[in-house]
């Protein structure tokens, strides 16, 4: 099939829920991808924020061709050995003690939102405006963006939203019946947005002194993003609850609920389930990933190259009358604009360089933590070339 029948079929048969870009993907290698007539393009966006160990990486391919050839899926209702390696290898490089996988980011919000009622006994969860959770209902309530839930209302009550990075605000909104306190340790869909310092651990020390459970939605920057293998380390933070999915799998998905003994136990036998959460594949998948995360140091990786990358957008592009801010935290680094950025993303793509716009005027770069130096260099040189023409 050529790319545009390709694209006629697309809009004849999918439901019509994604703004795609013009663009048919035939296959990747590291932090480069290519599109079915042979075309190359530097990828900043990895499958949203997704192939953190870049695109067909050998071993995780090889570990999923090895457990595909012996056990795809087994429920469940029976042991496998490839589960308890993995939540094994999850509470070593976590803050947590205990694991209860799920299928993707949305999934393990639900979970995590179930469990902290079902500690709790209390049923309000505070969250932050502009922040993003998922999109089932009860994420997508908890998600502080209106445009995302006010189509499908009726939605699940027990939802407060404050503002991000304002701590009066959220003690202010802790009541009687707060179970739980979920935020992301950096906003990702609505536009990169780093708290102010000290914010993060200051909303947990006032979970703790009202005896709210504190989740960290590490969905998007989980696995190296931000240059550690967990945010919580960076902002030296112990949350009750971790939610994990998007690098975790290499592209493979799967998500987990992370949390600690006490908290963990409030979960009984029938209390929360999944079909295909923490199937052999997924499970072999992501402890490939991790492995090449850790043996590959990419987390250290994504701190340095970063920083070497925010650098280098400052220096092109700081003075420049279209960019407001440029600000980030590892490999996930926001480009906020004066104007709209769809112009910069078709500008962009044209040049053989992908990147997304997220929040109506940020350009986002959530780059593979392997893309190298050079690739850093040329995507910077596209950037500033389309930019300027703003
Ligand atoms: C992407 C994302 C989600 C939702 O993940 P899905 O796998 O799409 O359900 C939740 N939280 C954050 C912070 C995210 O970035």
């Amino acid at each position: 099939m050529d790319p545009d029948e390709i694209i006629e079929l697309e809009k004849k048969f999918i439901m019509q829920t994604y703004t795609r870009q013009p663009l048919v993907l035939s296959h990747g290698k590291g932090a480069t991808v290519w599109d079915v007539e042979g075309k190359s393009y530097i990828d900043c966006f990895a499958g949203v924020a997704v192939n953190n160990v870049g695109h067909a990486h050998p071993k995780v391919a090889l570990a999923i061709c090895h457990q595909a050839q012996r056990l795809i899926h087994s429920s469940n209702i029976y042991y496998t050995g490839e589960q308890v390696e993995l939540a094994r290898l999850l509470t070593a490089i976590s803050p947590h003690d205990r694991v209860f996988f799920a299928n993707s980011g949305a999934e393990a919000n639900e979970g995590a939102i179930k469990l902290a009622r079902k500690f709790t006994g209390k049923s309000e969860i505070i969250t932050a405006e502009n922040s993003f959770h998922g999109r089932t209902l009860a994420t997508v309530t908890a998600t502080g963006q209106k445009k995302y839930s006010e189509p499908f209302k009726p939605l699940p009550e027990g939802f407060k939203h404050v503002p991000y990075g304002d701590i009066t605000a959220m003690a202010d909104a802790i009541g009687d019946d707060t179970a739980a306190i979920m935020l992301e340790p950096v906003q990702g869909e609505g536009g990169v947005i780093v708290p102010p310092p000290g914010y993060l651990r200051d909303v947990q020390e006032l979970a703790r002194q009202n005896d709210v459970l504190f989740i960290l939605d590490e969905v998007q920057t989980g696995f190296g993003r931000t240059g550690a293998m967990f945010a919580s380390e960076l902002f030296n933070l112990q949350p009750d609850i971790t939610t994990v999915a998007k690098g975790m799998g290499g592209g493979y998905p799967i998500g987990a609920v992370l949390a600690n003994e006490d908290v963990a136990s409030a979960f009984k036998p029938g209390d929360h389930g999944s079909t295909f959460g923490g199937n052999p594949l997924g499970c072999a998948a992501a402890t490939a990933t991790i492995e090449v995360l850790m043996d590959e140091k990419l987390p250290e990786r994504a701190a340095e190259l970063g920083a070497y990358f925010m650098e280098k957008l400052r220096q092109t592009l700081g003075g420049h009358d279209a960019v407001r801010e440029i600000r980030g935290l590892g490999l996930m680094i926001g480009i906020e604009l004066n104007t709209g950025c769809a112009g910069v993303v078709d500008g962009a793509r044209e040049m053989g360089l992908l990147v997304n716009c997220t929040a109506e005027r940020v350009v986002r770069l959530v780059p593979p933590l392997v893309i190298k130096k050079e690739e850093i260099d040329a995507a910077v040189d596209i950037l500033a070339n389309v930019i300027s023409g703003l």
